[in-house]
């Protein structure tokens, strides 16, 4: 099936055609600065050079519009696409599995939205658009929280008020669900019987992990909103909460600066002061500088100290497995990482460690206790393949 996978933020939409049998990419791209002059569509087709369209896009329907155009001229027309399938970043407790759209799961979208303003509206809009302008292709919604969803209470359920918890809908949602989801289903096809209990590590610019058990995710470290668990790029992750009444009774921020603050000003770059990308803060640090070493010391900890806790939450674990820019792409970073876990027998072989590659792989070492695997991500294709899924239904 040909499926056009769809990932709306409130200024960009990214876009990708593929087919769920051969996993072949088409065409994919994204409409970057929407509603803000200087807009323009960077896009490649059949894995070609990366090319640019610059073009006025006011609002996300004239951004689908041209999505369209460029489909058609890559040759796909509206007839060779069999499904759209939309990201959606919070499902509330409406998605605990995707779903097709519908006027209800549409109006789900936009009732969660207070958990995710930034996001929730631009997807269900996007939504909208799709399908008054393509009626007669299926559209698909695959939240990131989904896989979270059914995580026993006890690990899900925040110690606040009964009353308040129930009224806000507050609880533990996670993030990055789609991505584990395919991490755990591409280590049970590599693995298979010898993988039960896997602690999947989603390491990017945003970063969470994921306690899964023959397939069930038990437990995950982002909370509420993706903020919590790990130090990330320029997110603080877990802090004491009394830290934000402190920053407004004390410093004088409004909630809004403390909001931005904890989001986009700390994690790696806060740390380093230099950057939030690990490769810049690596450099750095080679060279000497103590802030930029904190900054990985910190990450190296707090993320092995995390692993444990998620380990624990299934009294155990066989495999870890690394993923996203960070867990794709760093061997100093994995290393770092799993030497820190040495005493739960995690060893891996420092030369499959250092192989450069695509492939999901094993870089633990014959006698390691817990398997260690690469596995690149593709939450694009896991939200195709639901696509497949429901709409062949
Ligand atoms: P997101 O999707 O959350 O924006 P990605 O998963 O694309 O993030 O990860 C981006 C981050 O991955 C970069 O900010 C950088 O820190 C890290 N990264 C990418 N490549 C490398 C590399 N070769 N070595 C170390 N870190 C890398």
């Amino acid at each position: 099936m040909n499926v056009l996978v769809i990932n709306a933020g409130s200024s960009s939409l990214k876009y990708q055609l593929l087919n769920t049998e051969t996993r072949e990419v088409f065409t994919k791209g994204n409409c970057e600065r929407i509603g803000i002059d200087g807009s323009f569509i960077g896009y490649t087709v059949r894995g070609g050079e990366k090319q640019k369209l610059e073009v006025a896009l006011p609002d996300h329907k004239t951004a689908i519009k041209h999505v369209f155009q460029l489909l058609e001229e890559a040759g796909f027309d509206q007839s060779k696409i069999e499904g759209i399938g939309h990201r959606v970043v919070q499902g509330g407790w409406y998605f605990p599995e995707s779903k097709v759209v519908t006027d209800e799961t549409l109006g789900w979208v936009r009732e969660v939205a207070p958990l995710a303003p930034l996001h929730n509206y631009a997807e269900a809009d996007v939504i909208e658009i799709c399908r008054d302008m393509f009626p007669s292709i299926g559209n698909v919604i695959v939240a990131d929280t989904s896989f979270h969803y059914n995580i026993p209470e006890k690990a899900h359920r925040y110690a606040l008020p009964r009353d308040v918890v129930d009224k806000l809908h507050i609880r533990k949602y996670g993030a990055h669900g789609t991505s584990h989801r395919y991490i755990w289903k591409t280590t049970k096809e590599l693995l298979g019987d010898d993988v039960h209990k896997l602690v999947s590590c989603h390491l990017g610019s945003g970063a969470s992990l994921s306690a899964i058990q023959d397939g069930h995710d038990m437990d995950t470290t982002m909370g509420l909103t993706p903020l919590d668990g790990l130090i990330m790029g320029t997110r603080c992750g877990t802090i004491d909460p009394a830290t934000v009444c402190y920053l407004v009774r004390e410093g004088g921020y409004t909630i809004d600066e403390v909001d931005t603050m904890m989001n986009k000003q700390s994690g790696i770059l806060a740390i380093s002061g230099v950057s939030s990308d690990t490769r810049d803060v690596e450099e750095r640090a080679q060279k000497g500088d103590a802030h930029c070493q904190m900054a990985l010391d910190m990450f190296f900890y707090r993320t092995s100290q995390l692993i444990a806790e998620m380990a624990q939450s299934m009294h155990g674990f066989d495999t870890m497995a690394f993923s996203a820019g960070i867990g794709e792409n760093s061997d100093t970073f994995r290393s770092a990482i799993c030497k820190e876990l040495a005493w739960f027998g995690v060893k891996i072989d420092e030369e499959k460690n250092s192989v450069r590659s695509d492939d999901p792989r094993v870089i633990s070492t014959e006698d390691s206790k817990i398997k260690v695997l690469v596995v690149p991500t593709n939450e694009e294709l896991m939200i195709a393949l639901d696509v497949q899924e429901l709409l062949s239904k």
